[in-house]
């Protein structure tokens, strides 16, 4: 890639110069995302219908919006996270003080993803700038209109010395991690976050995972029947209701008990027509398939007759318009891929067990998911399946919210990645909290230096044991 030493040459420079440090640079910035959203929201609608035909009320909720709120809470707060924390010390360091200091990385790289190429590539973005970073941004060549697009519109608002767009593929990306960051932010599957890892091994930088899996929904079906209806837009909504189920949050495969599966599917199908009619292929509502890959690589999941005779509702495809239906499948065998393989696409696998606190062991005895989706009423499972477990999230008795919540980390646990962002997290995750320890030079503990004799050790072990005041009631004997 050409002039690639160029543009970090010059990052650096503008990092080193301190502009990116100062309240007012990342509020000028952050204020610029948000007049960048305003003036594009029309134009990011159309491209995200040119790549994923995302219908702009989901493109909207999912990613336009998502960034507006997030910088919006990032200008009103960064002031704020900026400021050092005080922390305690014991008295035996008095008088002293300590603070806990954020400051900025300095270069970083963020590489964002296809499903949501606006939101996972300016999210992570409105964090780095919060915490003060210079950033080479790296949107997905799979999703080329909302690249080209990123690429051409930010630098116009952005402050183009210390924020670039690289566009490319996966050559870029190799010689993108050759270079020495000082913070990497990927977004991606497992496979290619093991090359950015050890990519980022040979400068020791740290690196945020956002990475996928198999993201579990459980549906205690004893629990709340009455809700049923509800549960099930939720469902449907979370496999095919946000990127046709190539969403890294999405319900990956459902775990309900036997007797109750043939209404679960029933009340699926229903929901499934409420929500994309009759034919799905013709709806608005529904996002394509990314590319020919990815169809492929889903059709792949499909071809084993015994995956084939698993399914129970949908199951056409088109291949010429990459046209895969809503899918259904009871019980595939949980040896198939279907089964332990990132699904990311429109085919929801329903797995019945005897009682639904197997579904705990099920879970638990597979790589931990990003996200836990469980409906039920009963408190008691509630605490097993938040104790039992490990994942990214636990939703109850709803689903994705947990990724518009400024409040909740979001990010990955094991194979699901790890780091975490979203509101004070994104800026956290950009942010290296800097000890600062001050003293001045009275009182002196003589004990502290050489030459060692045992009444200094006895002090010593003393001080550790109490703090000042501990110290002192002790030698006056108020103490034991
Ligand atoms: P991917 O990992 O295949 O590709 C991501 C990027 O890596 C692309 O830009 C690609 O050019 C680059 N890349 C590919 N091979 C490379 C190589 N050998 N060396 C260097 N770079 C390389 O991911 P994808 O298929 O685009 O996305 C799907 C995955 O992402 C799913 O697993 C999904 O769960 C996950 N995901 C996670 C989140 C999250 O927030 N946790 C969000 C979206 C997607």
């Amino acid at each position: 890639m050409e002039g690639l030493e160029g543009t970090l040459a010059e990052l650096r420079d503008t990092f080193k110069s301190g502009r990116t440090r100062s309240v007012a640079w990342r509020k000028s910035q952050l204020r610029a995302m948000i007049e960048f959203v305003q003036d594009n929201e029309e134009e990011m609608f159309k491209v995200l219908d040119q790549d994923l035909g995302k219908h702009p009320v989901e493109a909207y909720r999912d990613e336009v919006g998502v960034v507006a709120k997030s910088a919006k809470l990032s200008l009103s707060c960064v002031e704020k996270w900026m400021a050092p924390k005080k922390g305690n010390l014991p008295l035996a360091f008095f008088p002293a003080s300590a603070e806990v200091m954020p400051e900025p990385f300095g270069v970083v790289l963020i590489m964002g993803s296809w499903n949501f190429p606006i939101s996972l590539t300016l999210d992570p973005l409105i964090g780095a700038i919060s915490a003060g970073n210079v950033v080479v941004l790296k949107p997905s060549e799979l999703s080329p209109a909302c690249s080209s697009f990123l690429a051409e519109a930010i630098p116009k608002y952005l402050d183009p010395k210390s924020i670039k767009v690289i566009e490319g593929g996966i050559d870029v990306c190799e010689q993108l991690l050759q270079q020495n960051w000082d913070k990497i932010f990927f977004t991606g599957s497992q496979r290619v976050g093991r090359i950015v890892m050890t990519a980022a091994a040979q400068h020791l930088t740290p690196v945020t995972l956002e990475l996928g899996g198999k993201s579990p929904a459980i549906l205690d079906s004893s629990s709340n029947p009455t809700n049923m209806k509800v549960i099930a837009k939720r469902i449907v909504a979370a496999k095919w209701g946000s990127c046709s189920g190539q969403a890294c949050i999405a319900i990956d495969y459902m775990l309900v008990e036997e007797k109750f599966a043939s209404y679960l599917i029933d009340l699926l199908e229903k929901t499934i027509k409420q929500f994309f009619g009759e034919n799905p292929r013709e709806s608005k509502s529904l996002c394509k398939i990314l590319n020919k890959n990815n169809f492929m690589r889903l059709l792949d999941l499909l071809k084993d007759p015994l995956i084939r005779a698993s399914v129970v509702y949908g199951g056409s495809v088109d291949e010429e318009t990459m046209y895969i239906e809503p899918t259904i499948l009871l019980n595939p065998p949980l040896d198939s891929q279907i089964m332990t393989e990132e699904i990311f696409g429109p085919l929801l696998p329903i797995i019945t067990l005897n009682n639904i606190h197997d579904s705990i062991e099920f879970i638990s005895s597979r790589p931990k998911p990003l996200a836990i989706y469980a409906f039920t009423r009963d408190e008691t499972f509630k605490k097993q399946i938040l104790s039992k477990t490990s994942s990214g999230s636990v939703t109850f008795n709803d689903t994705l919210l947990q990724f518009v919540c400024d409040s909740l980390p979001f990010g990955g646990v094991g194979q699901s990645g790890f780091g975490r962002y979203h509101g004070k997290y994104s800026f956290d995750t950009f942010s290296h909290e800097k000890a600062i320890l001050q003293r001045r030079f009275f009182p002196e503990l003589e004990p502290r230096y050489p030459p060692w004799n045992n009444l200094k050790f006895q002090f010593i072990k003393l001080l550790y044991a109490f703090n000042y005041i501990g110290l002192l009631l002790l030698l006056l004997g108020l103490k034991k």
